[in-house]
């Protein structure tokens, strides 16, 4: 960077931000996307990616675009960068055409610095037409591991974004950003984006403050609740339950046992009540939450003390972020994994049980559309709330396949699927309108004459003609009751007045078709099966981290590709804390294998010949040394790695 552009940065830096200096890896990223040099950043979460492409952004005469996966978090990127005094906007599906157009108009008027969109937005003709009009010196592309199908989070959209902006590619900056990169991802992403010769800046993984542990039990409550004790003298907390019933449970628990006060954070709370929790917890007012991994996203709080897991993520990324939440501050802090020995086998029979087979997404998807009123060739223009129940229904599946189909859809590019989980209230009346309206006036009880006149407003006309949804918790405070309340009234017009049906819908995602409906779905077998091994390969990794018996911390490291990596020497390995032994198989049987796998590759039958073991056992020791990274494995052969 010349001297005058590095001066330029700093004074961004203070002037916008009003930070005092750059993190590590910062300034060199900045220099980079500055020079136009093609750019990947490889910061763990919380490193401070989004500043890589928003100084810049600043210093640019046209604008910057930023394409981002996830709606909720560009809102809130575009509402902080607005309160920093930085002109940005979004674009996406929640939004109406009209209010896209406007934006695309302010757009070429010069009016942002910066504008977020999601990837299947540049796929629309709204945008094709505009493209010209623009002026972009820089394109970001944010979570950028979405593009690999070897990532945790793959998005076929993702992939089109080159040939999407293919007039202006050459034309224009380019910087990815990601997290989360295993060296394949990260080929993946050089290759897709048609980087030529870039620049990678990468921090390392290492977490110098975080104290890894992993405690095995079958007794996990027990563990938890030691785990909290100990922990919590040291600041605030989280403990990652898995289930919304887990959640419930521990916070109870923690609370009486414990006399730590702790709240249950999940999808199913309502969203104020959710909102306080969090901003209590912030404000360390709230010392923990068991939450679901709804709970951190776009989240800092840089005084976490521990974050402990009850129930073991599917993969490493996943587990990575969110243990990676505690100790942000750089102060001592740990990040402990709750481990029963059965979990592994579940963890993978549930990802063999729930993965849709092509016919069970087949009906999902036409039952969806079902759902949606659309016909075969039509498109949606913005998304929609869809009742699952609906959907199972009509699906005749059950709901956890549902669940699974839609999840399948969206990564698959066919849908988006934003989980807004509210519980919404459907009414169908059964009787005329006049009918009602005469009830109303006639009913002696004057509790349910006013419930009834407050449905009736609350739903409207066109609830006489089809099954029509509200918000629960709006009508629950029209109804001034509670959802049980609601729900009883419900009943009793249903089942005894017989008056109307209702149904309670525990989840309305919001969803959209990002193509027009298609008579049969076009993936392959193949390509299903794909996917869900580079699922199963994933918890295998998660559960090598879990019974390795050298460092963890390396062990992370190494999977996200950093070389030449040290043992930490803080974690619970390092440090030989060892509560119980490791599951894995005697140091003499792993030299026996070493023998006769370091001159040449051989097969399982070759190894059965030489070792007499049986063939579970040496699937068991081959499996556990693959995930150690000492044997490699092609082609149905096993090498020793050292
Ligand atoms: P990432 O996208 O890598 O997870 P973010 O860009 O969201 O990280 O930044 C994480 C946090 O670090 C934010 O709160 C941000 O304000 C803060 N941050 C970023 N850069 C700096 C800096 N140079 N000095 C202090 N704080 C910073
Ligand atoms: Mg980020």
């Amino acid at each position: 960077m010349t001297e005058e552009l590095q001066i330029k940065a700093d004074q961004q830096l203070r002037r916008y931000w009003g930070f005092e200096s750059f993190k590590p890896g910062q300034r060199e990223a900045v220099d980079s996307v500055l020079k136009g040099i093609s750019t990947l950043v490889l910061f763990p979460t919380g490193g401070g990616k989004s500043l890589c492409y928003q100084l810049p952004a600043t210093l640019f005469d046209g604008m910057t675009l930023v394409i981002s996966p996830l709606v909720a978090l560009m809102q809130d990127q575009v509402q902080k960068l607005n309160d920093l005094g930085i002109k940005a906007t979004f674009i996406n599906s929640t939004l109406h055409y009209r209010e896209v157009e406007q934006r695309l108009v302010n757009a070429r008027n010069g009016m942002y610095k910066l504008l977020y969109c999601a990837p299947e937005r540049l796929k629309t003709d709204l945008w094709k037409a505009e493209l010209p009009n623009l002026n972009i010196d820089l394109v970001a592309v944010d979570e950028a591991h979405c593009i690999s199908e070897w990532g945790h989070d793959f998005r076929p959209s993702y992939r089109e974004i080159v040939p999407s902006l293919e007039p202006i590619a050459d034309s224009v900056g380019w910087v990815a950003l990601t997290a989360t990169a295993t060296p394949e991802v990260r080929e993946d992403i050089i290759n897709n984006l048609q980087f030529n010769d870039p620049a990678v800046i990468a921090r390392g993984f290492d977490r110098s403050n975080l104290n890894w542990w992993v405690l095995q039990s079958e007794q996990k409550q027990q563990k938890v609740l030691q785990g909290v004790k100990r922990a919590s003298r040291k600041g605030s907390g989280i403990v990652y339950g898995g289930t919304r019933k887990n959640c419930e449970h521990l916070a109870e628990s923690i609370e009486t046992k414990l006399g730590l006060k702790c709240r249950a954070y999940h999808a199913g709370i309502d969203t104020d009540i959710r909102r306080q929790l969090q901003q209590d917890w912030l404000d360390g007012e709230l010392p923990l939450v068991a939450a679901t991994n709804a709970f951190g996203m776009g989240i800092d709080k840089d005084d976490c003390r521990y974050v402990i897991h009850y129930e073991m993520p599917y993969s490493l990324e996943s587990y990575y972020q969110e243990a990676g939440r505690a100790g942000r501050d750089g102060r001592e802090s740990y990040a402990v994994l709750l481990y029963n020995p059965s979990d592994g086998v579940k963890a993978e029979k549930r990802i063999r049980d729930s993965y849709p087979r092509k016919q069970q997404l087949q009906k999902t998807y036409d039952a969806l559309c079902d759902t949606l009123n659309l016909a075969v060739g039509s498109e949606m223009d913005r998304a929609e709330q869809v009742p699952l129940e609906a959907v199972r229904k009509r699906s005749g599946l059950p709901l956890r396949k549902v669940r699974a189909g839609l999840k399948l859809l969206d990564r698959m590019g066919v849908i988006q699927l934003m989980e807004y989980v509210k519980p919404m209230i459907g009414i169908y009346f059964q009787v005329s309108e006049d009918f009602v309206r005469r009830q109303v006036q006639t009913l002696d009880n004057e509790k349910k004459s006013f419930f009834l006149d407050t449905l009736f407003r609350q739903f409207g006309q066109r609830a006489f003609e089809e099954m029509t949804y509200r918000d629960l918790d709006y009508l629950k405070h029209k109804l001034d009751t509670t959802s049980n309340g609601v729900i009883k009234g419900l009943q009793v017009l249903q089942n005894h007045d017989h008056l109307l049906r209702y149904e309670s819908t525990g989840e309305m995602p919001l969803v959209r078709l990002l193509d027009e409906r298609v008579a049969r779905l076009q993936f392959t077998r193949a390509e299903l099966e794909k996917h869900r091994d580079n699922l199963l390969r994933k918890v295998e990794y998660m559960i090598g981290y879990i019974q390795t018996d050298r460092c963890r911390e390396e062990y992370i490291r190494r999977y996200f590709g950093e070389q030449e990596v040290e043992p930490c020497g803080h974690c619970d390995n390092c440090m030989d804390i060892h509560e119980e032994p490791a599951e894995a198989i005697s140091s003499s049987e792993i030299d026996t294998l070493k023998g006769v796998l370091s001159e040449s590759p051989k097969s399982i039958s070759e190894i059965k010949a030489l070792t007499n073991w049986n063939s579970r056992k040496i699937k068991q020791s081959l499996s556990f040394l693959i995930r150690e990274q000492r044997v490699e494995t092609e082609s149905d052969k096993y090498q020793w790695k050292e």
